[in-house]
């Protein structure tokens, strides 16, 4: 939705010596210079150490001495704290103390994506600012002038349900062909052609939450269509023939055992990071073989 960008954004207008009248830094000065490469003393992040995990207190504690020296320039010091709901019940009660009586001339950005998950006390002491979902008309306005041309912009919003900045990143980075290549090897899979332990460390290859992520979406086309035997309900529309055709494959009992073997993986491997995702995926790729009826005719 870019509530970080947003927030870059205000951070970048307070630190600048010359924004202009609306408001925007100029990034010409030497503030804006310095911002730019990431060296601007006066502008501090704190996120997780690695993505998933919690913020803590240690974190809120350097941030404090910090807020204690003066700015360097002569400006705001800006905090961008991000994402809110990560800090853990200590970190938020330090924090609560800078809320409580802050520094002259320091502005807190609490970016949060659940902003109902922070404790009721830090939440009284910020101004809220509530991003809504833009017009699907505007999204594929600005995503037809941002992503490369030819782009299918409608399929990319669908897949990314209608998050512009996802849609994005999903066309201009690797994405969008590694979901290609791992579309294949499931239809591989699923047609026999392929050995499930060698398919498991392909998709290793291509980062198991992100595997999950698709493959999770695709199990929902197959039951949509199952369910309504209408195509306008497949999200993946790019593939919808293939999911046609391979949806009347695998048993719609199985299909919900496979979305529910697939949220368990992501809930493990979510919560450790000492599991082997070769492994969880190797248990998915024989699953969704033994699901596939052609497997189980050929096996009797
Ligand atoms: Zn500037």
């Amino acid at each position: 939705m870019g509530k970080l960008h947003f927030a870059e954004q205000f951070a970048a207008s307070l630190l600048c010596e010359h924004p202009s009248a609306e408001g925007f830094a100029c990034e010409q000065c030497k503030p804006c210079h310095l911002r730019k490469a990431g060296n601007h003393p006066d502008l501090l992040h704190v996120q997780p150490a690695e993505a998933g995990k919690m913020i803590q207190v240690d974190q809120i504690r350097q941030l404090l001495q910090a807020c204690n020296l003066t700015a360097n320039y002569s400006g705001y010091q800006v905090i961008i704290l991000q994402p809110a709901e990560a800090m853990n019940n200590n970190a938020a009660n330090s924090l609560l103390k800078l809320l409580e009586e802050p520094p002259a001339k320091t502005a807190f950005l609490l970016v949060s994506h659940q902003p109902m998950a922070l404790p009721a006390t830090v939440r009284s002491r910020c101004q809220r600012i509530d991003f809504n979902r833009a017009a699907h008309d505007t999204m594929r306005q600005w995503l037809q002038t941002a992503a490369p041309a030819q782009s299918d912009v409608d399929l990319l919003l669908k897949l990314t349900q209608y998050a512009p900045l996802s849609a994005h990143a999903l066309i201009t980075g690797e994405g969008f062909a590694k979901r290609q290549q791992l579309w294949q090897s499931l239809a591989q899979l699923l047609l026999e052609k392929a050995d499930p332990v060698q398919i498991a460390m392909q998709w290793d290859k291509l980062e198991a939450k992100n595997v999950l992520g698709w493959i999770q979406s695709w199990t929902m086309d197959f039951i949509r269509f199952r369910i309504t035997s209408q195509v306008q309900w497949i999200v993946n529309q790019d593939f919808r023939d293939s999911i046609q055709r391979l949806a009347t494959q695998i048993p719609l009992a199985d299909l919900f055992k496979l979305l529910e073997q697939q949220q368990a993986a992501f809930s493990l491997l979510q919560g450790s990071s000492n599991v082997k995702s070769q492994g969880v995926l190797e248990n998915l790729a024989i699953a969704w073989q033994r699901a596939s009826q052609v497997t189980r005719r050929a096996s009797t």
